[in-house]
């Protein structure tokens, strides 16, 4: 079984039954990813190395400068195993072990599938306590044009939009490294259908939640995945790409879960007051 789950991670089924049929259950896993896909495209994968003691050390790498964390079912025959479910897999691991398949007989068997969610959702626990940094130049003017669970297109999210002309600077709301960048979009427009057009830049911080500052300008990111950045620093432009009907700034922090990140509420800190940001505050 091979197919993509929606934040692009690959959900493979591997099958090992008896140690001859290991070639041919490799062939019949190349032969499919040959339709196009292939695990180098993957930020992370999982394999298997054969220990001198005859056991398997089951292993991953990831390619990104964000965690993994990996749900893995089992199904086993004649072998010990941990039966752990969930594993994290760091940024940038090589060669990363996860677990040992231990045979008990001549005859055993195991198979495995796995699903790779963004980030650890194991560990992950965001800070409340954070303020967050309006994320513009201070003195820069703007207004709050949508807020939490806005009918626009937040529903069921907390994110704010604020609204900003085309090329302003958008800062770091908090320090972090930036993991993933997509600036080649040059359009957008009013329609959801719109909404995998927008240009954004991702901050991965200390606490593992991540925050995303989308529609910037076409090639508008100043910042690469991997790059440290400080609170304030002046990452990106702002724009109109994606779904979107005026130049604004999305913002939102996200946690990492099933479904690609859970947004959660932030407070920001604007001069000496920590607010809670909700449509119509005037930003200054
Ligand atoms: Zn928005």
């Amino acid at each position: 079984m091979l197919r993509f789950t929606l934040n692009g991670c690959l959900k493979i089924t591997s099958f090992f039954l008896y140690r001859f049929a290991y070639m041919i259950v490799q062939l019949i896993l190349m032969l499919m990813l040959g339709w196009g896909v292939t695990t180098s495209d993957l930020p992370v994968s999982v394999y298997e190395v054969k220990l001198p003691d005859g056991s398997i050390e089951i292993r991953s790498q990831n390619k990104e400068f964000r965690p993994y964390t990996l749900e893995i079912n089992w199904s086993v025959r004649n072998v010990a195993t941990p039966q752990a479910k969930f594993f994290v897999v760091p940024a940038l691991a090589k060669d990363y072990a996860l677990t040992v398949i231990k045979p008990t007989a001549k005859a055993y068997s195991y198979s495995y599938h796995f699903t790779c969610i963004p980030g650890d959702i194991v560990g992950t626990k965001h800070n409340d306590s954070y303020t967050y940094a309006i994320p513009f130049k201070p003195g820069f003017k703007s207004k709050v044009s949508q807020g939490y669970n806005g009918s626009y297109s937040h529903n069921g999210i907390k994110a704010i939009d604020f609204v900003a002309p085309q090329g302003t600077p958008v800062c770091a709301a908090r320090e972090g490294i930036v993991v993933e960048v997509v600036q080649h979009n040059k359009s957008g427009c009013a329609s959801s259908k719109c909404m995998r057009l927008a240009n954004f830049v991702k901050i991965l911080h200390d606490d593992g939640s991540e925050a995303l500052y989308s529609h910037l300008q076409y090639r508008g990111s100043l910042v690469s995945p991997g790059e440290k950045v400080t609170r304030g620093q002046v990452i990106a432009k702002s724009g109109n790409t994606g779904w979107t009907t005026n130049p604004h700034l999305h913002f939102e922090v996200l946690i990492p879960d099933y479904k690609g990140g859970k947004s959660i509420p932030t407070k920001f800190q604007m001069g000496n007051q920590l607010l809670a940001l909700q449509k119509g505050d005037e930003i200054d």
